[in-house]
């Protein structure tokens, strides 16, 4: 579906956006400028098309939107009947783009545009897929440590290869945009999605600056339910703890079992309804443990299922 590289491709650009009034002029001059005509006809692109997700913001982000931009021309605003959260913003900007080539931003310049056109470079080098790397953040420490943290984790826990330290910053190929659209499930962490419906992808490395204006929309009660969206759309590993719990037991009550058996053999238990009390208690914990497991692997599977993600995706057929 993705035009062909001889001719120029249409790229739309993704902003969802949440109380930005304070940042909008400084957006707008920006992406003026960097997707200025001189510079799209520089890196033959043929039109480009902003896409402003409004998601339900409560001060004047609207309004100085179509101020700044031309509403049918060049840009596209969509507004929520309320605030769905960043990840449904982007999604909804997904489901309206129609460029050839999509790429997301934040709109507090925290994702530097100009980074796009490398991307595009990438593209033409044959990547689907191409993601911002986040390598030097500049924010506070404890936020960092907790992104640090929060990657590595997601990493260990999924089944699939995911980068680490990279978020929605990317450009993406209308065939993955399509692919990312049609999976059914309504949850959506997109960079995850992203990388499990494959194709051939890339990371580009970047400091990410300050917040250009305005102040974070992420406490850290959403922070943490985005980290649990993310591990849980990915991974039903976290339910296979309890096995791992059941065996430790299992072990434990068998290595002890020996140990009493050779010590009464010997006469030298003083008590032995103790430790047959211990024993009992080693087991039964190890039972209920694995049916706890047993229960996880079915809910973890009708997880799966009901979540109705394709079983695979084909990218061509060679005949
Ligand atoms: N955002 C949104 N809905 C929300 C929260 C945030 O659309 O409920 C947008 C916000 O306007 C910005 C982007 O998502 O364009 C990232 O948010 P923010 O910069 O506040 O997050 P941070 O960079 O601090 O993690
Ligand atoms: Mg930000």
């Amino acid at each position: 579906m993705s035009s062909s590289n001889n001719t120029a491709p249409t790229l739309s650009i993704i902003v969802p956006i949440f109380n930005e009034a304070d940042v909008i002029q400084l957006l707008a001059e920006r992406l003026k400028i960097v997707f200025s005509s001189a510079q799209c006809v520089k890196n033959k692109i043929a039109h480009v098309e902003y896409i402003f997700v409004d998601d339900g913001s409560q001060d004047e982000s609207s309004m100085l939107l179509s101020q700044f931009f031309e509403v049918g021309r060049e840009a596209k605003i969509i507004r929520f009947s309320r605030n769905f959260g960043h990840q449904p913003a982007v999604t909804a900007g997904l489901e309206h783009s129609s460029g050839d080539l999509v790429a997301i931003i934040d709109a507090d310049l925290q994702d530097p545009p100009e980074l796009i056109w490398q991307m595009i470079d990438q593209w033409r080098a044959g990547f689907d897929v191409v993601y911002g790397l986040r390598v030097n953040r500049k924010e506070n420490r404890i936020k960092r440590i907790a992104y640090w943290g929060f990657y590595r984790v997601y990493r260990w826990l999924s089944p699939i290869q995911v980068p680490v330290d990279s978020g929605d910053f990317c450009l993406m190929s209308r065939r993955v945009v399509n692919q990312i659209n049609a999976l059914p499930e309504r949850l959506r962490f997109v960079r995850g999605l992203r990388s499990w419906v494959g194709f051939k992808q890339c990371g580009i490395t970047y400091d990410r600056p300050e917040r250009a204006a305005g102040a974070t929309k992420y406490n850290f009660h959403r922070l943490y339910k985005l980290a649990t969206d993310g591990i849980t759309s990915l991974s039903v590993r976290p339910l296979q703890v309890a096995q791992v719990l059941a065996f430790s037991y299992l072990f434990a009550s068998i290595v002890l079992t020996f140990l009493i058996t050779y010590r009464l053999l010997l006469g030298q238990v003083a008590n032995p309804e103790m430790y047959l009390l211990i024993l009992l208690l080693l087991f039964s914990n190890s039972l209920i443990l694995f049916s706890i497991y047993v229960l996880g692997a079915y809910i973890g599977r009708s997880y799966q299922e009901i979540k109705g993600r394709p079983t695979y995706i084909i990218q061509e057929i060679i005949q």
